[in-house]
């Protein structure tokens, strides 16, 4: 057991990643799906989906106080949404990382919204940022069903 004995052993965990409706509009769907599949990412649910109004009130819950949050709402129901199930090693943050910052200004190139985005507002993609979130998104967005074991 020394300095390196976790390597190769990182957690496996399950996020919620999404394309908001920018993202569908703008046809960008397979783009992102075909990142996510050569990084190595399982997709264990996948759906088009039109997010309920109250749904993304909660999604965005922390950010009610925000001076944004209506305009967030709006734009996250203006259209149909991907929503994405990932199961990998640190899937949570290396999607993250595949996103780029939330302002794309300050998104890397070679990141979704680096490469992209040019608004913080509407910036394609979501994904979870820590454990707690990810089980909370996943199963405000997924029935039990609907993903796979
Ligand atoms: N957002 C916005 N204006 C802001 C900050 C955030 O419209 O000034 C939106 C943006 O779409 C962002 C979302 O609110 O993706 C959630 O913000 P958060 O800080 O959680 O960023 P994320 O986790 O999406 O990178």
């Amino acid at each position: 057991a020394g300095k390196y004995s976790t390597l190769g052993a990182m957690p496996t965990e399950r996020t919620f990643a999404m394309i908001k409706p920018d993202g569908v509009r703008r046809g960008l769907t397979a783009e992102i799906l075909r990142r996510i599949e050569l990084k190595g990412y399982r997709t264990v649910g996948l759906k088009l989906y039109q997010i309920p109004r109250e749904t993304a009130e909660s999604h965005y819950g922390e950010h009610s106080a925000k001076p944004f949050f209506g305009e967030l709402v709006d734009f996250i129901t203006s259209g149909p949404v991907v929503a994405i199930a990932l199961e990998g090693e640190n899937a949570i943050a290396g999607w993250r990382s595949m996103m780029g910052a939330t302002n794309p200004a300050n998104a890397a190139p070679g990141t979704i919204r680096g490469d992209f985005a040019t608004s913080v507002g509407e910036n394609v993609t979501h994904g979870s940022d820590s454990p707690e979130s990810a089980q909370r998104e996943l199963a405000l967005f997924f029935a039990e069903g609907e993903l796979l074991k």
